[in-house]
């Protein structure tokens, strides 16, 4: 049978089964195309990564004697529309048989499922044989539960695969997470290495995507393009980071610094959303270095690592799976307001937001607690619609793709799921910034202080939401020290607090 078969852009798995096969009369198609590149407005350098990434990936499959078709963004006989140029590749190579990896978005899911009933010829879809769940064991996994605690699944994910496991029930260690010695200010020590970065020239590639004419957000350094595009890259990237940055990784997780983009973070969102490293490589790499060098690294830094990938990246894959399409549309503390422009260019007085934006729009990057604790906790006090909050997340950041992105902004940092993805809203006032991080020192604003002119935004928006969602969170067992403090401020202060709140949350550009 002359078969056809689709990799998505965020598809590119070497070493999945289907490069395995005898390679009689199967053609593999990769394609540019504007459905992908303008259904948000994604930043420069996520174009410019994906197209890279997959002209890469199709060139490592020509060199493996696999017939492979490619579409260039400007390529004339590019219809940008995936179900026309199926049809249009079907018909003219004569096609007995349409394959496709399972997607991991909703929107091409159903997209795909509508052109498979719509062929002549028959279609099969294939696992991505990427993630270490399936799409449905969440849901087996939480049946009858109440609550779906992320740390319950995570401790059956460490059993299942026998992960940094003393004995088949307990762990390595003798406890299942570290996340309190997690919470280190850096305050210059010890020394960052310089990340793992790579300095590729793309200005062709960037001049194509402009004389296409694909809007996009941010900027980019057309002379040196710092992100991994291939799988030697991202190996590369991985040893960098289990030889340089894991010994710390635990210990400044959530530390923020005006200096430090990159901080102990391993880079690695891009490489493993595009499929280019699996997850279980980046663990049995990172487990496995850590047992080599177990007198110079502590449990407590490789455990924080591996929940994110075995715990977090997968229970977010899966609550996308059990609760889309709805999630999509989900804003339980019905927040209404715009997204301040600064989100755009960074032009605010608040170092912290300054900061974070700033190196977003420069590198295509946030690590999570600026995407969590700055830019999350801003939209969230200042009560800003999910559809626009997902908008510039899903935009913005170079591993943005819906499955990952909408559960992480949505649930975790809006709280719009209600109370799914985590049991209390992540919103702090200034002091937790001015705790993990160096913004405050610089800012105009102070930290300290409450409601007079100079007084750090945070802290009047702080208590101001409290005080707007005390219905809502009454019921919250989790939000009952933070209520009660609430309860135990006088109607001077709490109205002080509310004009100034309602100043900031009207003229955000003023702040
Ligand atoms: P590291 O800090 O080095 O962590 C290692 C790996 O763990 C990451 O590469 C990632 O694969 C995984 N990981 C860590 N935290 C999470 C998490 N909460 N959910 C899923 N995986 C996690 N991650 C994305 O991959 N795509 C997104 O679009 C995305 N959007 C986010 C939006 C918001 C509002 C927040 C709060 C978080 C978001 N995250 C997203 C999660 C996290 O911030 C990024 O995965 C991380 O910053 C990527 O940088 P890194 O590779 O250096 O991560
Ligand atoms: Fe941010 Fe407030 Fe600190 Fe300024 S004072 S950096 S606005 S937390």
């Amino acid at each position: 049978l002359k078969k056809l078969r689709l990799i998505l852009g965020d598809q590119l798995n070497h070493q999945h089964s289907w490069y395995k096969e005898e390679q009689d009369e199967i053609i593999y198609v990769l394609m540019e195309m504007r459905q992908e590149t303008d259904y948000t407005v994604h930043h420069i350098q996520k174009v410019v990564g994906f197209f890279l990434a997959m002209r890469n990936f199709a060139e490592y499959l020509k060199e493996r004697d696999h017939e492979v078709i490619y579409y260039h963004i400007n390529y004339k006989e590019n219809q940008q529309d995936l179900a026309e140029n199926l049809k249009q590749l079907i018909k003219k190579n004569d096609i007995e048989k349409f394959e496709y990896q399972l997607p991991d978005e909703y929107r091409l899911d159903e997209q795909l499922k509508e052109i498979c009933d719509s062929l002549s010829v028959e279609s099969e879809a294939y696992d991505t044989e990427h993630f270490l769940t399936q799409r449905d064991d969440l849901e087996k996994f939480y049946k009858g539960k109440k609550q779906m605690t992320m740390e319950y699944f995570y401790r059956d994910m460490r059993k299942k695969y026998d992960i940094m496991m003393a004995t088949k029930k307990d762990p390595e260690g003798g406890k299942w997470n570290f996340d309190k010695s997690n919470r280190k200010k850096w305050t210059g020590k010890p020394e960052i290495p310089h990340e793992r970065g790579f300095r590729k020239d793309v200005s062709g590639l960037v001049k194509e995507i402009e004389e296409a004419g694909i809007k996009t957000m941010g900027n980019i350094d057309e002379k040196s393009f710092n992100w991994p595009t291939s799988r030697e890259d991202g190996l590369s990237v991985l040893n960098y980071f289990c030889k340089n940055l894991l010994v710390h990784f635990g210990d400044f997780q959530d530390a923020l610094h005006t200096e430090q983009a990159y901080l102990f973070h391993s880079r690695l969102s891009f490489c493993m959303n595009s499929k280019m490293l699996s997850p279980k490589e980046v663990i049995e790499s990172v487990v496995g270095y850590y047992y080599e060098h177990k007198d110079e690294i502590d449990i407590s830094q490789v455990e924080g690592f591996i929940r994110q990938i075995l715990g977090w990246r997968e229970y977010m894959r899966g609550i996308y799976w059990l609760k889309m399409p709805g999630y999509r549309r989900s804003n339980k503390l019905d927040n209404q307001n715009e997204l301040p422009p600064f989100y755009w260019d960074g032009n605010t007085k608040m170092n912290c937001l300054h900061h974070s934006i700033i190196q977003s729009l420069d590198n295509a990057y946030a690590h999570h607690i600026q995407r969590l604790m700055i830019t999350g906790n801003y939209a969230l006090l200042t009560q800003c619609h999910p559809d626009e909050v997902d908008a510039w997340y899903l935009g913005i950041y170079i591993d943005a793709i819906e499955w990952v992105e909408i559960t992480n902004t949505r649930g975790m940092s809006q709280f719009a799921d209600g109370g799914i993805v985590a049991t209390k809203p992540y919103v702090s006032s200034g002091s937790y910034i001015n705790k993990m991080s160096n913004y405050c020192k610089s800012c105009h604003y102070k930290v300290s202080k409450k409601t007079e002119e100079d007084a750090c935004p945070f802290n009047s928006l702080y208590w101001n939401f409290l005080d707007d969602k005390k219905e809502f969170f009454k019921n919250n067992q989790r939000m009952n020290m933070m209520m009660s403090l609430l309860e135990k401020k006088d109607a001077k202060e709490i109205a002080k607090i509310k004009e100034r709140a309602a100043q900031i949350i009207k003229n955000p550009s003023d702040f």
